[in-house]
């Protein structure tokens, strides 16, 4: 180990939303804290970007906050209001905008339930019924993520239908999601936390079963130490990078879903009443639309209105939309506007704001193979001196953060 390793009480590995809570409730607890994150910002996924006078999110981001503790708590921390966005998820149906997810249109008492089997067709089969998942679940989810619902693991579909519900509108932070990392993150600072951009974290130092120290490299290479170590990344990534190598095999490969931003701007007060709207239908690219405007007016200039239409793939040549060149893909997003969707009769005023790709946007794991993947995770957590906090929504990940913390203090009462 080099002479020149820095020490704190706490490294945490990632600036997402899951770092940021774990740094501010460690740093709030008094220890020393650095935060490693290799982007020149924090937010890791949960960003707001700026362009031609607008602000937008990475994607639409509703944070899903069912209670109202937590809400309380993003407003003590941003020093402001949430906004209730008084408007549910809507979706394509029938050929019409119509409020409400696909998944919330379930019937009341399903007469057609089936034994959950561990993949994501049983899962909803038993709480949805059949009929219900094959008419209206199904063209949707598989759109979204390009596999049968024979083959996606259960714990994708109750994600989904528990995680991201929205029924009558949602809290949601004034000036886009990403208000709320920079506010941990100047909470972090606040509390004496140093959070170090533009830093990767490219190896971890084991022995004997302990965490010695995180390699770090920003121009220098450098090593950090600390009694413990909070992993908000990738855990495969991590170990990876572990010097002596991690024991053979405990790396299995991945699938990751590739997502398409396009985002669109138009001088027109807005193209509709909704903030996010799920299409099923597959002549249209996009599995989801955000219209910012009606999430929060002040992220958008009066008379002008931005989409996000969020185009769901994989990062290969057979995809339908991925091999097309961002050009070719605005020019399908906004025909399909038009037709066949139907939401205005010439979409030619929308010009092309910005697209994003995400190759590996987030990992999905079949049924079959979800006891594979969780070994390189246990190893890691099974090291003295590490914890993990990782969320599939913003919410869970900051929940994640937190609960890292928590154990930590528990281990030292
Ligand atoms: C298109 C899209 C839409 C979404 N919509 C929603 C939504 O509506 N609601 C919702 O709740 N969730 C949504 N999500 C999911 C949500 O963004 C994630 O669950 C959340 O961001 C996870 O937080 P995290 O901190 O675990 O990871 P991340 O946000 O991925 O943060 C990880 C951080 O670690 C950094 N990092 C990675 N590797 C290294 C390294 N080697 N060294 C240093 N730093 C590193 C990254 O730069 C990043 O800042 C969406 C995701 C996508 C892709």
């Amino acid at each position: 180990m080099p002479d020149m390793a820095e020490r704190s009480d706490v490294v945490v590995l990632g600036g997402g939303p899951a770092g940021l809570s774990a740094a501010l409730a460690a740093a709030r607890d008094g220890a020393s804290v650095t935060v490693v994150e290799s982007a020149d910002q924090v937010g890791g996924l949960c960003r707001t970007l700026e362009g031609d006078g607008c602000r937008f999110d990475l994607g639409g981001h509703i944070p899903f906050i069912h209670d109202p503790a937590r809400v309380a708590w993003a407003e003590a921390i941003t020093d402001r209001p949430m906004l209730w966005v008084d408007r549910p998820v809507a979706r394509m149906q029938h050929g019409r905008i119509t409020p409400g997810r696909y998944i919330d249109q379930m019937p009341a008492a399903p007469d057609d339930l089936v034994a959950d089997d561990g993949t994501a067709a049983g899962e909803l089969g038993s709480h949805v019924g059949v009929a219900f998942r094959d008419h209206v679940i199904r063209p949707y989810m598989e759109k979204v993520d390009g596999w049968p619902l024979e083959v996606i693991s259960a714990d994708r579909a109750r994600k989904l239908r528990d995680e991201q519900q929205a029924p009558n509108g949602f809290w949601y932070p004034e000036g886009g999601i990403g208000a709320l990392m920079d506010a941990m993150a100047d909470g972090v600072r606040r509390a004496g936390g140093d959070i170090r951009l533009g830093t990767r974290v490219t190896g971890l130092h084991h022995d004997g079963g302990r965490v010695t120290g995180i390699a770090i490299e920003n121009g220098t290479a450098s090593v950090l130490e600390a009694p413990t170590v909070i992993c908000a990344i990738t855990p495969g990534a991590v170990v990876a990078a572990a010097d002596p190598p991690a024991p053979e095999g405990l790396l299995v490969p991945v699938t990751q879903r590739a997502v398409t931003l396009v985002y669109l701007v138009a001088d027109r007060e807005r193209l509709t009443d909704e903030a996010w709207i799920q299409v099923a239908d597959r002549r249209v690219p996009f599995s989801r639309i955000a219209e910012f405007r009606n999430w929060d007016p002040g992220l958008v200039p009066a008379g002008r209105t931005v989409l996000c239409a969020e185009v769901y793939g994989s990062a290969t040549d057979d995809d339908p939309w991925w091999p097309l060149t961002d050009e070719q893909l605005v020019e399908a997003v906004k025909a399909s506007l038009v037709d066949p969707l139907g939401w205005t009769d010439d979409a030619s005023d929308f010009r092309a704001l910005r697209v994003i790709r995400m190759p590996r946007a987030y990992p999905l794991v079949e049924a079959d193979r979800v006891n594979d993947v969780v070994h390189a995770p246990q190893w890691l957590w099974g090291l003295d001196g590490m914890e993990l906090a990782r969320g599939g929504t913003v919410v869970t990940a900051i929940e994640a953060g937190e609960a890292a913390v928590a154990r930590i203090a528990a281990a030292a009462r």
